[in-house]
This record gives structure tokens, C-alpha cells and sequence, in this order.
């Protein structure tokens, strides 16, 4: 639907919703009413517990697209260069690879032993795959690098 944050009528049902918001101190109602009004501390950690379950935006009685904006939030804080260690590790490995899980050893004798070969049919097999990746990195500017 994506409505507008600042549609927000500050029921809760986001963050009562909120598996993250259980466990830590994420509190989805507060991200929408900051985005509303234009603060967003982008170095809040917080901002990166959500785990895009989606349960917020199903739940909005007021259709707002409350996941999709928390991801365009975290694209902001990339761009700024807020980014967490893990998650650069992670585009290292999609860079690398074109998986953000790349296959392991293991893995692979496992597949063997299941008469698989020894890589999936994706960027581990197909190389001008993984350059596409690679492209796409690159044009967008996504730090990748050691
Ligand atoms: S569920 Fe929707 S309307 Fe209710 S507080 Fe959250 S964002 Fe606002
Ligand atoms: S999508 Fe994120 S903010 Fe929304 S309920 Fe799930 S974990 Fe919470």
C-alpha cells in the first residue's frame, strides 16, 4: 500500500508485533514516528535487529509499508557509511562468491556423498554469473573490499 509514515496513528500493533522488540531494544512504533518527523539516529544499533519478518507491516491497521521503510533506512545508514563488521563480512562473501553462505568443504563432501556434484548450479558453478554479481556491486558502489 505504502502509506505514508507520517499516516502513523500510534496504536502499536507494530511493535506488540515485533518479535525483535521482545528480546532487545527495538521499538518499531518509535523508528516510524522518527522517520516521520525526519530523526533517525543512524547510529543506533537498533536499527539493525529487525529481522524483516514482516509481521509489522502485515499487522499496520494504516497499510504503512513499515519493513520496506526500515530497509531503505538501513540502505541510508549504509551510505553513510554506518554499517556493521558482520555485515561487510557478508558482502566480502557475496563478493567473493555470489553467496552471502558460500560452500564449505563439508558441504561439498556432503553433496558428493548424496551423488550431487560437488557445487551447486549457481555463481559457484557458473563464473560469468558471479562477474554479474560483481558488476552489480560495483555499480552500486557496495564496499566489498578487504
Ligand atoms: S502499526 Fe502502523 S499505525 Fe500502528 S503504530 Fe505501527 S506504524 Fe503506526
Ligand atoms: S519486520 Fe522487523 S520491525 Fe517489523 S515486526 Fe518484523 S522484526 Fe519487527
Amino acid at each position: 500500500m505504502n502509506k505514508d509514515v507520517r499516516s502513523c496513528m500510534k496504536c502499536g500493533s507494530c511493535t506488540a508485533s515485533c518479535p525483535s522488540g521482545r528480546v532487545v531494544a527495538f521499538r518499531t512504533r518509535k523508528l516510524v514516528e522518527d522517520r516521520a518527523i525526519g530523526e533517525i539516529d543512524y547510529d543506533d544499533l537498533s536499527l539493525w535487529y529487525c529481522t524483516t519478518c514482516f509481521n509489522c507491516m502485515e499487522r499496520c491497521p494504516r497499510g504503512i509499508d513499515i519493513t520496506d521503510e526500515i530497509l531503505k533506512i538501513r540502505e541510508e545508514a549504509y551510505r553513510k557509511g554506518k554499517v556493521l563488521e558482520p555485515h561487510r563480512a557478508v558482502l566480502r562473501y557475496i563478493y567473493r562468491s555470489g553467496h552471502a553462505v558460500p560452500i564449505n568443504p563439508e558441504v561439498r563432501e556432503k553433496r558428493m556423498a548424496l551423488g550431487l556434484s560437488e557445487l551447486p548450479p549457481t555463481t559457484h558453478t557458473f563464473e560469468e554469473a558471479l562477474l554479474e554479481v560483481r558488476r552489480i556491486m560495483e555499480d552500486e558502489g557496495i564496499e566489498y573490499k578487504e
